[in-house]
């Protein structure tokens, strides 16, 4: 069992949550390339009627018939697949491709029947047709090829269609396609990673593992355009006090430990959004119900409890100043900047009036 799942990039390259992620950045990736080749594919088919109308088939001809069904099919799905969530299309897509297989045998019977016999090329460009579709990973391709091997076979023996060079051929094919994709499979997965780890890079601070001012901007957006009614959206700046004191005094790698130890609190509140901002700045935001406080005003008595010591506070313990803007919903009328100034005057009162407290504004 274990051995067949190596073989598949997609059930043992990347963890089922990770595999899913994959998903949904390939749909993202290759949804508009699918689709063209989609229809590059239904164009191909009215090529191929064409070209047999021209050599004398009728144009009502079982063989025709069956490609202008499969090109509608594809068609009219490429037309309402918009709406579709990214594995709603994927499935959609795969069940597709096995209905215009199931027509296309049907073509190449009938093609045989004109033509006295079927021509290698038909189901080979078929297979490398599948080959090509970005979307659809080894054991989904697999399935597809073995509905088209199988297509052929019951050509072969259950009516009187010569195919035995034609399955010969498309064997050797079908080989030579498992190998490729199975390391496409693996490369995409591969880059995915490497796309991943950049993006959350670029996205985190590396000290303390939050996220960092760049990604900031669309966090907060979400938060504001997601608040609901009866809910407040509060914005708080916190910045620790005397905080060049206690570097002076314990040196800058002690410091650090205190910005890791400020983090690890910040982040084990639940619901909160927490961005380093810079230094010894955080910003934090947090939705909760209108008729509840703003569990921001608590950190900087929470800090306090930590307990760190720093002999040149008045405090004797680290401590940290928030100033907070709280809004009601709807949160979609305002802009960060103009949150972000507030919320630094606010934390500029909170540090004159003797640090290690809270301000608070209501906006209206
Ligand atoms: P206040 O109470 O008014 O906020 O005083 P403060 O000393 O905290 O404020 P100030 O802005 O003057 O100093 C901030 C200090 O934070 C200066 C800098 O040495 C320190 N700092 C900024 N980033 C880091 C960091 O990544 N690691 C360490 N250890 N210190 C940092
Ligand atoms: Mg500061
Ligand atoms: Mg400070």
């Amino acid at each position: 069992m274990q051995l067949i799942k190596n073989y598949f990039p997609s059930l043992s390259y990347l963890d089922p949550a990770s595999e899913a992620e994959f998903r949904l950045y390939l749909v993202a990736s290759t949804r508009h390339i699918a689709q063209r080749l989609a229809l590059v594919c239904a164009l191909l088919l009215l090529v191929f009627s064409a070209t047999d109308i021209i050599l004398g088939d009728q144009w009502h001809s079982l063989n025709n018939l069956s490609r202008f069904i499969a090109a509608a099919l594809i068609v009219s799905f490429a037309v309402y697949n918009r709406r579709l969530t990214p594995d709603h299309w994927l499935q959609g897509w795969l069940a597709i491709a096995a209905l215009v297989l199931l027509l296309l045998a049907v073509t190449f019977y009938s093609s045989a029947q004109y033509f006295g016999k079927l021509g290698e090329g038909g189901p080979l460009v078929v297979a490398f047709a599948l080959a090509a579709i970005p979307i659809f990973n080894l054991q989904q391709k697999l399935l597809l090829w073995l509905q088209l091997s199988a297509s052929i076979v019951f050509l072969k023996y259950c009516t009187d269609t010569n195919t035995g060079w034609t399955l010969f051929y498309l064997s050797i094919t079908l080989l030579l396609c498992l190998s490729w994709q199975r390391q496409f499979d693996i490369l995409l997965r591969s880059q995915f990673k490497t796309v991943r780890l950049e993006q959350q890079k670029a996205e985190t601070d590396q000290l303390t593992g939050l996220l960092n001012r760049r990604s900031f901007e669309q966090r907060l957006q979400e938060k504001l355009q997601s608040l609901q009614a009866g809910q407040q959206l509060s914005l708080g700046l916190l910045d620790i006090d005397y905080f060049k004191r206690y570097n002076d005094h314990y040196g800058h790698l002690d410091g650090d430990l205190v910005l890791v130890q400020l983090s690890r609190l910040l982040s084990a509140e639940s619901g909160l959004l927490v961005v380093r901002f810079g230094g010894e700045e955080f910003i934090l935001v947090e939705q909760h119900s209108a008729d509840s406080p703003s569990s921001l005003l608590q950190l900087p008595r929470k800090l306090a409890a930590l307990a760190i010591p720093h002999q040149n506070s008045p405090f004797n313990v680290v401590t940290a100043s928030i100033g907070i803007v709280t809004l009601n919903y709807p949160g979609s009328g305002y802009q960060s900047g103009q949150l972000m100034h507030q919320a630094d005057q606010l934390l500029y009162e909170a540090k004159e009036q003797g640090r290690n407290q809270a301000r608070q504004q209501f906006l209206s």
